[in-house]
């Protein structure tokens, strides 16, 4: 029996803007030596533009699985329940059966993982296809949406 494709979206600089946030932290807090480690900082991210459409869109897809696979911040234990929080909020309840925090993104097996850093926690060795966002050929989600042809 054919199964079904497995698409994992990453969150932070993906589905979030943690880089916006963090510059934002560091301005206002420049003795912090981790801004993300702020209470707060992971349930008040801003959604990158289009990527909760991007979500929906991808998530309607036949025969396939959209996974939220996100590596928690070992500076902030909130982060575990905040990205949760955020997924909740941004993405519907639904979307939080879906969430999965991993520090190595290798470990969970797949067909695609959307993610804007390309190695640290296991994107090197991910077996699927790896869509580096942010890159040249995938510098938004409406590239990775017509790379699905969304
Ligand atoms: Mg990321």
């Amino acid at each position: 029996m054919k199964r079904n494709q497995i698409v994992f979206v990453d969150m932070d600089d993906v589905l979030c803007d943690f880089m916006g946030s963090y510059k934002a932290h560091v301005k206002r807090y420049p003795e912090m030596k981790y801004p993300q480690a702020q209470i707060d900082f992971f349930r008040n991210l801003e959604p990158l533009k289009g990527a909760v459409e991007a979500f929906r869109k991808l998530s309607e897809l036949k025969d396939t699985e959209v996974y939220i696979l996100s590596a928690p911040s070992e500076h902030n234990p909130l982060s575990y329940m905040e990205k949760r929080i955020w997924v909740e909020n941004h993405l519907g309840f639904e979307a939080v059966k879906k969430l999965i925090l991993s520090p190595n993104k290798a470990l969970l097996k797949g067909d695609y993982l959307i993610d804007d850093y390309t190695e640290g926690k296991g994107q090197e060795n991910f077996e699927g296809k790896l869509i580096n966002f942010g890159s040249d050929e995938f510098p938004d989600w409406d590239s990775v949406l017509k790379y699905f042809s969304l």
